[in-house]
C-alpha cells in the first residue's frame, strides 16, 4: 500500500484533529515546566562552580572542601528535582487523558455513536492512568517507573563525576559548562552528551508516556462504550512520506477480515486503517501524533 489514504489524513472528525493537535501543544508547554525545574538545580550548583576560590591556585580541580559541599547538594537537590518531575509528568499524563477522552465523547456523540456513561468514563481514565505502572512495550517488564529511576541514577552519577573530576587548565569553566550540558542540552551541537542531557531525557519521557497512555485510553473508551471499529488517523500535520513511514502503513492497512466483518454487518464504511478495537494497535514511536476515531 503506497497511496495516500483516501480521507485518512487528518481523519474525518476535523474537531478529534484539532483536539490532538491543542493537546500537543498542552505537552509541549508542560515539558517546558520539567525544564525549568532542572534550571532549578543549575541555579543551586553555579554559585560554587563559578567562584575561583573554590578552586585550587593551579586551577586544575575544585578544592575538597566545595567539592564536598556540591556532592551534597546533588545527593539531596536531585532526588527532590525527581520528585517533582514525576509529580509535573503524572500531572501533565493525567490531564492529557482525561482532555482525549472528553473529545473522543464529544466526537462519538456527534456521530450518534453510543457513548459511555460519566462513571464508565471516569473509569476508563483511571485506568489508563494506571499504565505509568504497566511495562511498556508489552513484555519488556519496563515501567515509566523504571525508566525515571534508571535516568535519576545515571545522571546524578554524571554529575558526581563532573563534579570531582581534575582538567589540566581551567577546570572552572571546563566543570561549569559540562554540569550545564549534561543537565540542559538539547540538541546536538559542538559538546554532544551521551544519551541526552537530563533536561531532554524527561522531556521525551513526559511527552512519550502521554501519548501512549492517550492511545490507550482512546481504545479503552471506545471498548467501554461498545463501540466495535475506529480508524487509525494521521496528525493532519503529517507530510505524506510515500506510505512505507509505520503509521502510514496503520492508517492505510486495509485486511480481508475487517472487510468481511464490515460486510457481515452490512455497515458501508471505508476499510483503510480501519481496526477492531480488541486488535488496536499500541502506540508506535515517541512523539507519534496520531489519534483514534471511533467507527462504529
Ligand atoms: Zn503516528
Amino acid at each position: 500500500m503506497d497511496k495516500e489514504p483516501k480521507f485518512a489524513v487528518g481523519g474525518s472528525d476535523p474537531d478529534l484533529a484539532k483536539a490532538k493537535s491543542a493537546l500537543y501543544s498542552a505537552l509541549v508547554a508542560d515539558a517546558k515546566i520539567v525544564r525549568g525545574r532542572i534550571v532549578s538545580l543549575l541555579e543551586l550548583l553555579l554559585p560554587y562552580l563559578n567562584d575561583p576560590a573554590n578552586y585550587t591556585a593551579d586551577g586544575t580541580r575544585l578544592l575538597s572542601r566545595p567539592k564536598s559541599i556540591l556532592m551534597g547538594r546533588i545527593k539531596r537537590s536531585f532526588p527532590e528535582i525527581i520528585r517533582k518531575i514525576d509529580f509535573d509528568i503524572r500531572s501533565s499524563v493525567r490531564s492529557a487523558i482525561n482532555t482525549t477522552v472528553d473529545s473522543q465523547i464529544e466526537s462519538m456523540s456527534k456521530k450518534k455513536l453510543p457513548v459511555p456513561t460519566r462513571q464508565e468514563a471516569d473509569i476508563v481514565k483511571e485506568e489508563a492512568l494506571l499504565g505509568l505502572g504497566r511495562d511498556f512495550p508489552r513484555g519488556s517488564g519496563v515501567t515509566y517507573e523504571n525508566r525515571l529511576s534508571r535516568i535519576e541514577r545515571v545522571h546524578s552519577k554524571q554529575l558526581e563525576r563532573i563534579v570531582g573530576s581534575t582538567h589540566t587548565e581551567n577546570a572552572k569553566s571546563k566543570i561549569t559548562s559540562d554540569v550545564r550540558t549534561a543537565l540542559l542540552h538539547s540538541s546536538p551541537g559542538p559538546t554532544p552528551v551521551q544519551n541526552g542531557s537530563l533536561a531532554k531525557k524527561v522531556m521525551r519521557l513526559s511527552s512519550a508516556e502521554s501519548m501512549r497512555l492517550v492511545n490507550e485510553a482512546e481504545s479503552g473508551l471506545f471498548a467501554s462504550a461498545g463501540v466495535e471499529f475506529a480508524y487509525w488517523r494521521l496528525s493532519p500535520s503529517h507530510k505524506w512520506e510515500g506510505g512505507g513511514e509505520i503509521c502510514e502503513q496503520m492508517a492505510s492497512r486495509e485486511s480481508s477480515d475487517i472487510n468481511a466483518l464490515v460486510k457481515q454487518r452490512d455497515a458501508a464504511l471505508m476499510t483503510e486503517g480501519l481496526y477492531l478495537i480488541k486488535n488496536w494497535p499500541s502506540y508506535p514511536h515517541p512523539f507519534c501524533k496520531c489519534f483514534a476515531e471511533a467507527a462504529i
